[in-house]
């Protein structure tokens, strides 16, 4: 397994919308082993999301696990989840504004209003066809996830930029419990 070179905005990759990975190749060891290295990178940089574009991989494909991790220490955890080709089926009207990070957007968090549940349908890993429903962080870190495929980060989803903030500021002023 290998950590992979995470892409910063500005790189193109980020606003590219994602090819849809064809489901022949999921199963392939070549997918396998990318798959892997998504998860490991994820970890090894305290991320509770990774999509192959934050990798310079322009494919419709994301990984999502919590844990109990530093960066989000209040989150309840989620089991590993990979999404291949995800569409958001149905999202609940209601929104919920919480901050969001990104491996991406180095150092900065701010408040993004997110549909507080949703069904979502991908591959899973093995080339499966899922389709779950999420809710609260989970339904979050989805929606963050599926909008990296479309070339989209957390800032284009926040209605004023007054709540940007560092991450040692968010740490002083902000963050609950
Ligand atoms: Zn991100």
């Amino acid at each position: 397994m290998a950590i992979l070179k995470v892409s910063r905005l500005g790189h193109p990759v980020l606003r590219t919308p994602s090819q849809p990975v064809p489901k022949d190749a999921i199963t392939t060891p070549q997918m396998q082993r990318f798959i892997d290295d998504m998860v490991e990178t994820m970890r090894e940089y305290d991320g509770v999301g990774l999509a192959a574009p934050q990798v310079h991989v322009s494919a419709q494909l994301a990984v999502i696990e919590v844990t109990h991790n530093r960066r989000y220490p209040g989150e309840s955890a989620i089991p590993l989840t990979v999404l291949i080709n995800p569409k958001i089926v149905s999202m609940s009207k209601k929104t919920i504004q919480d901050w969001e990070g990104c491996l991406s957007v180095d150092g900065l968090r701010g408040k993004v209003p997110r549909a507080e549940s949703l069904e979502v349908e991908a591959y899973n890993r093995k080339g499966e066809k899922v389709r779950f429903q999420a809710q609260g962080f989970f339904a979050r870190v989805i929606q963050h996830e599926c909008d990296h495929l479309v070339g989209k980060v957390f800032l284009d989803r926040m209605p004023t930029l007054a709540t940007l903030t560092h991450l040692n500021e968010f740490v002083r002023y902000w963050q609950e419990g």
